[in-house]
């Protein structure tokens, strides 16, 4: 008794020293997120990594097969005005349509390294945890976008729908190993986008919306 009674003591403290340091109040973290996105701060975060990406491949060697990866979703396409539809959280129907009517701009400072990267010859492919049924939108919301170039889009079957996305994404990039592309770069805003086998120069966009895991 005297044992349970002192691990239950514990777990108070920990609960309270928990709530005073590290919880903040649901609204207080989304003004916090919206005024990141809102400020500037989130551009300017941007402009630094991508900065920071052209120097990383500034003297790589371009060779016929030198492919770049990109995500799609806070990587290429900017869903931010959908994250705020949605409360930030997350409604199926509102992703849907959303997805459907092509909404997505481009995030500038990716589209600028994506221009950079295939004006110095990198080819480039996109692979995205979306699924197999939102192939055509995706393609055209990237077409739309200014994303006029690349190799494929690779998206998810449904017969690999059970795989979490860093298993996923290292599976497509093994295959396309396989079929003689070089990986050299890969640029996403999860770490499941890029950990993982035949990633190359890892490229890291910040993304305060949700965690992909
Ligand atoms: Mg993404």
């Amino acid at each position: 008794m005297i044992k349970i009674s002192f691990i239950g003591f514990i777990l108070v403290l920990n609960l309270i020293s928990c709530s005073s340091n590290q919880l903040v109040n649901l609204s207080t973290a989304k003004d916090a997120v919206k005024d990141y996105y809102e400020s500037g701060k989130y551009d300017a975060e941007m402009n630094n990594v991508i900065k920071e990406a052209k120097e990383k491949f500034e003297n790589v060697e371009v060779k016929k097969n030198s492919v770049v990866i990109f995500d799609v979703d806070e990587t290429a396409l900017n869903n931010y005005g959908l994250a705020k539809q949605m409360g930030f959280g997350y409604v199926y129907d509102l992703n849907k349509k959303w997805n459907e009517e092509l909404k997505a701009p481009a995030i500038k400072q990716t589209q600028e390294l994506y221009f950079y990267l295939l004006n110095k010859g990198f080819k480039v492919i996109f692979i995205t945890g979306r699924n197999f049924n939102e192939y055509d939108v995706t393609y055209k919301n990237l077409f739309q976008a200014g994303y006029t170039e690349f190799d494929t889009l690779i998206t998810q079957r449904e017969d690999e729908q059970n795989l979490k996305t860093q298993s996923f994404k290292s599976k497509k990039r093994a295959e396309l190993t396989n079929q003689g592309y070089e990986i050299v770069g890969n640029v996403g805003d999860q770490w499941t986008d890029l950990n993982g086998v035949n990633s190359g120069i890892q490229i890291k966009l910040p993304n305060y919306l949700y965690e992909v895991k």
